[in-house]
């Protein structure tokens, strides 16, 4: 396994490398290795599903080739650095995860805190992958059809109006809604009534 040119590509897009793109460098390779692929497979046969954005996702990418971009990589944000992969023909997958005393493995002779972040650079480069992650076989909650969807389905909110891709969208009384309006939204408009009491509190759902 030649490390560096991976090292190298996930470091481009930054102006450093660090302990937690080598270990996402790491993961990437190993979860591939584990599903049976020797190197990136073609035809978005992968899906990784990363539950930490950052440097971590970073290294994932560059070692897998998936992307946002082309919707193979996912983030669900649970702030860890574990991932699952996906074969997606099969279904069969796996979640990798650090085991939990890595960082000790990594640096545990080394007193200062300086020189413990180079001995995490060094240790996780050198590593085996059996010494470094746990592989569990794990079953998606949604099918992998509703998880990548089809190109090209595009409903509008009854709502809101806005366009919905990729079967996002939510059916409530005889509605369909974006999630936003469905009351499942991350953000609110600034000084207005939050979308879900506007569509709890009367018979119209029209917009305030
Ligand atoms: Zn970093
Ligand atoms: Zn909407």
């Amino acid at each position: 396994m030649n490390l560096q040119p991976l090292l190298d590509k996930s470091a481009r897009d930054h102006s450093h490398l660090c302990p937690r793109q080598i270990l996402g460098v790491r993961m990437g390779l190993y979860g591939m290795k584990s599903l049976g692929f020797d190197e990136p497979p073609a035809k978005k046969r992968l899906l990784v599903i990363v539950e930490s954005d950052g440097c971590f996702a970073d290294g994932i990418g560059a070692a897998t080739n998936c992307t946002v971009g082309h919707r193979t990589l996912r983030i669900e944000d649970y702030g860890k650095t574990a991932a699952t992969f996906v074969d997606v023909e099969t279904s069969h997958s796996l979640r990798l995860a650090p085991v939990l005393n890595i960082r000790d493995l990594a640096g545990a002779s080394v007193s200062e805190e300086s020189c413990r972040y180079f001995a995490q650079m060094q240790a996780y480069q050198t590593m085996s992958d059996d010494e470094m992650f746990t592989v569990s076989e794990v079953r998606l909650l949604s099918s992998i059809e509703s998880i990548v969807s089809r190109p090209g389905l595009r409903v509008n909110c009854d709502l809101c109006g806005e366009e919905i891709t990729n079967e996002r969208e939510v059916q409530q009384n005889g509605l369909v809604l974006c999630r936003a309006c469905s009351g499942n939204t991350y953000y609110q408009a600034a000084g207005k009534t939050p979308i879900l009491s506007m569509r709890l509190d009367g018979k119209s759902l029209g917009r305030v």
